[in-house]
């Protein structure tokens, strides 16, 4: 598993990557297509295709080191903010299999633009989705 997989290949040293923090579970680096200057990724050194893949353990590891690069990441770039990113899966953006979280820095007035919240929904429609999404939990 992961033989063919160019973030495993980033872990292990034989692609290059500009690396920023490392412990023993979980490798970020800097994405070498920024969204904006710092813009970093964090993953586990272990390979899992998705969220849904990582053992929970595992997923606490990375969570904690995407919030001390994200901490660091604001300081060394004087962001206002950042945004974190996880795509799962082709049909969210994924386009490389091994999980990832991207750390954007933010500033006041930048023009990078993600869109949430675009749509209004109907009470019928939000009480639909309430109830079919806890019925899954
Ligand atoms: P995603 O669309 O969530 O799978 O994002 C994959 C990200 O990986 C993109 O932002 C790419 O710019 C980044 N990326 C791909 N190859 C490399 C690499 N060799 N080093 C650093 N970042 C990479
Ligand atoms: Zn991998």
């Amino acid at each position: 598993m992961g033989d063919e997989c160019i973030f495993c290949k980033i872990v292990s040293g034989e692609i290059p990557a500009k690396k920023i923090f490392e412990n023993e579970a979980t490798f970020a680096f800097l994405d070498i297509n920024p969204s904006a200057k710092g813009h970093s990724l964090v993953i586990p050194k272990n390979h899992h295709a998705t969220m849904l893949d990582i053992p929970e353990a595992e997923l606490k590891d990375v969570i904690s080191t995407v919030q001390k690069v994200g901490a660091a990441i604001m300081k060394a770039t004087n962001a206002d903010g950042f945004n974190v990113l996880q795509n799962n899966r082709e049909a969210a953006g994924q386009v490389i299999p091994h999980l990832h979280f991207h750390v954007i820095p933010r500033t006041i007035g930048d023009s990078l633009k993600l869109s949430f919240g675009s749509q209004k929904a109907e009470e019928e429609e939000l009480k639909e989705y309430e109830k079919r999404v806890k019925e899954q939990l």
